[in-house]
């Protein structure tokens, strides 16, 4: 089963993509990770994901269809998250599974409203070593400014500031809502509402993703 996780910055999707791999046994693909990684070694990305810019829509295509190609190409069952965010990034990710006989099962799309999702941001770290999510209010860790999973420090992602926060949010709208509206035309979005407490919106995505599951079992 492949299911792509949409959502604003801070929606949560992150947070519920780990979840949902644990409970189904996914493979977690989260793009801002994959782009992470590749401004450690390359500054130009390292400089649009600090500014809040996306990388060029068919370049990260690329990055992704590459790395199913190539990396795991035996991979079944993906979560993806932060990707597609374009409808070209949609097409093209379609396209790809269709060629290996595989199919996208579920779209999800995670609302949550700017005022909240900014608010989210500011109390938002990240372990500076593994990458684990925290946040201040929703999700603090044992123990203050330390990770849960490894021990090393907690800071705020770079592009968690106020000018890249209103840059993300500016292609989020301009955009990542075109693509939730193709999908949605096409009668294949779920949406599920994100401003509630992390377990409520597991518990939903759980039913939703258990639904389609049996719905494919009978067929
Ligand atoms: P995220 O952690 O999902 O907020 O992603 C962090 C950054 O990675 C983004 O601000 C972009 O610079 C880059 N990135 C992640 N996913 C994509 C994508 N689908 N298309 C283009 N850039 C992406």
């Amino acid at each position: 089963m492949n299911i792509v996780l949409l959502g604003s910055p801070a929606s949560g999707k992150g947070t519920q993509a780990d979840l949902l791999c644990k409970k189904f046994n996914l493979y977690h693909l989260s793009t801002g990770e994959v782009a992470r990684k590749l401004a450690e070694k390359d500054q130009r990305i390292k400089e649009i994901i600090d500014s809040g810019k996306l990388i060029p829509a068919e370049e990260m295509t690329m990055h992704v269809i590459n790395f199913l190609s190539n990396e795991k190409p035996d991979l079944k069952n993906i979560l993806f998250e932060g990707f597609p965010r374009f409808i070209s990034q949609f097409e093209a990710l379609s396209n790809f599974l269709i060629t290996k006989g595989d199919n996208l099962d579920l779209v999800i799309s995670l609302d949550v409203s700017q005022e909240e999702a900014i608010k989210r941001i500011s109390s938002r770290r990240v372990c500076e070593a593994c990458g684990e999510n925290f946040n201040l209010i929703t999700k603090p860790s044992k123990f203050p400014g330390k990770c849960d999973k490894c021990g090393s420090n907690l800071i705020q992602r770079k592009d968690d500031n106020e000018d890249s926060v209103k840059v993300r949010f500016e292609y989020y709208e301009n955009n990542t809502k075109e693509l939730i509206d193709y999908v949605e035309k096409m009668g294949k979005l779920t949406k599920v509402n994100g401003e509630r407490p992390i377990d409520e919106i597991q518990k939903d995505l759980v039913e939703i993703v258990e639904r389609v599951k049996n719905e494919q079992n009978n067929n």
